[in-house]
């Protein structure tokens, strides 16, 4: 059943518990740090009532009930095209970038689809829970985050040596379920409805069985979870000068798991490493495209910045500015290819789903992760100066300030005060803000860190291509094709 922004926003008004700044928090949804994100997303789910967006957003399930395209297990090209227009279609009705909207982490559940066969020889005791809950995002609406980090501690010794809450796991087991213990890092948990939890380690050394290694599904709200935030960036900033923060501040977690109850029917993979390691491995297998596709749009807000100011300064005539404009053109041209050729490259899965190239899409990551503070360094760079040194709005509207304000921010007929004014903000919010940099880092680690990526595009690229080549220009033996 489609939601409407008023039943999301009725649906975690669930009693969770949450803190920010040390204090509970009685309702986020009318808390001043979340209620900006709970109205985009609220948003969002009523675009899918209104008829100038229901093709974009609605995708009918198997039987025919209306379904949201962003729910919905990828199954053809055209599935993962119809995931990109959904991403298009939100960030131009909202005006700006938001990462976590659930799009860009159900993906990840759906890869436990894939690993069913190998889960199902594991531990056969989990596998039906996979497609259940699978159908249970799809058909309820549910927003779904994604639980991986944990504090960690001490890198060096194993959680036993520490304090075992350190990485998430297990404490007993009842009729009922397992209870578990520990920390992670989500963003948007406090106002999404569930998590998919999954451990963050990857190399288990000899260990088969751990209480460490378990994944399983969790709301929100369930008792003993804790929701304790970080302060929001939006808190007393103008939104006339800081207006992508003061709408856009994704806040995050650390969710803490006090002894929390996963019921049996809840739970993926329990105990058993080779299944988390599994699953770990092909985790962002369809989630790394509509990640991509958020920094295609943070790309256009960049290069719209540096192209306004540059035509507002005809500094658009100086060779010099139109290559660096190049530069961010041809860095945002990249990431489309990517995204384009890994949807025309698609891939069947091993679980009769379509996914984006890997290999492609994960090149894609790589380019737009890494090209990304650079890009962001020739906008500001293009955007000048003024972005920083440039007085607030109250200096433009004040008695005494204004006319010196209009003077010297009226640059000719097509730009003037506030307009220049109006841009100079948006672009300080942008690339100088703490919402930028958060942004900046989000990029960086959200889906894990850059030698992860590296690692993805290392283990999906088909090096047998190249290694022919050479074998044949250099007139190797056959023996050497093996892999050792
Ligand atoms: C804004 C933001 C939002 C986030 N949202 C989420 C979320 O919603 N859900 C979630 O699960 N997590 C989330 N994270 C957490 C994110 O996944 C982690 O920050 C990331 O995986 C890195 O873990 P860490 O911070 O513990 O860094 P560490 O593990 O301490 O690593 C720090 C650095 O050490 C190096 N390093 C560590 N291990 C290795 C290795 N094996 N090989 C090579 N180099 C290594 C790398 O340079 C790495 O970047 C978020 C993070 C940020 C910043």
């Amino acid at each position: 059943m489609l939601m409407t922004g008023r039943d999301y926003v009725d649906s975690i008004r669930d009693g969770r518990q949450v803190w920010i700044d040390g204090e509970p928090v009685k309702d986020v949804t009318k808390h001043p740090a979340f209620k900006p994100m709970v109205d985009v997303r609220a948003r969002v789910y009523d675009m899918a009532h209104q008829d100038e967006h229901r093709d974009v957003m609605v995708q009918p399930a198997d039987d025919g009930e209306d379904c949201s395209v962003s729910w919905t297990p990828p199954r053809s090209k055209e599935d993962l095209h119809a995931k990109w227009r959904w991403v298009d279609a939100v960030m131009e009705d909202i005006g700006g970038v938001v990462y976590r909207l659930g799009d860009e982490t159900i993906g990840a559940v759906w890869s436990l689809l894939d690993g069913k066969d190998v889960l199902h020889d594991v531990d056969p005791r989990f596998t039906a829970n996979i497609e259940r809950h699978i159908d249970h995002a799809h058909r309820g609406d549910l927003f779904t985050v994604s639980g991986n980090t944990d504090p960690k501690g001490d890198r060096s010794r194993p959680p036993q040596e520490q304090d075992p809450d350190m990485l998430l796991h297990a404490v007993k087991e009842t009729d009922a379920g397992i209870v578990v213990r520990g920390a992670k890092y989500e963003t948007a948990a406090a106002y999404a409805h569930q998590a998919f939890v999954k451990p963050t380690i990857a190399n288990w050394g000899d260990a088969k069985m751990s209480d460490y290694a378990l994944g399983f599904m969790c709301p929100m709200g369930a008792p003993g979870l804790k929701h304790i935030c970080r302060s929001s960036l939006a808190t007393g900033k103008n939104p006339r000068d800081y207006p992508s923060t003061s709408k856009f501040d994704e806040i995050d977690t650390l969710l803490v798991f006090d002894d929390v109850l996963i019921p049996w029917e809840d739970v993926f993979f329990y105990q058993h490493t080779q299944a988390a390691g599994f699953i770990r491995s092909m985790l962002h297998r369809y989630s790394a495209l509509p990640f991509v596709i958020r920094v295609l749009h943070i790309a256009d807000l960049l290069i719209g910045a540096a192209k306004f100011n540059a035509e507002q300064t005809g500094l658009d005539k100086q060779p010099a500015v139109r290559e660096k404009l190049a530069q961010l053109g041809a860095w945002r041209e990249g990431i489309r290819a990517h995204v384009l050729a890994s949807i025309e490259l698609a891939e069947a899965s091993a679980g009769g789903l379509m996914m984006p190239h890997q290999s492609m899409i994960y090149a894609g990551r790589i380019h737009a992760c890494s090209g990304l503070p650079n890009m962001m360094h020739l906008a500001r760079e293009l955007t000048g100066g003024q972005i920083c040194i440039t007085p607030d709005s109250e200096t433009f509207e004040g008695v005494e300030t204004k006319p010196w304000m209009d003077k010297y921010y009226t640059v000719n007929d097509r730009w003037d005060a506030e307009d220049r004014r109006k841009l100079l903000a948006f672009a300080r919010d942008l690339v100088n803000s703490d919402h930028a940099g958060h942004r900046l880092t989000f990029a960086l680690f959200a889906q894990s860190p850059p030698f992860a990526h590296l690692n993805a595009e290392y283990m999906t690229f088909d090096f047998d291509g190249p290694k022919r080549a050479v074998k044949k220009a250099a007139d190797l033996s056959d023996k050497v094709m093996g892999n050792r």
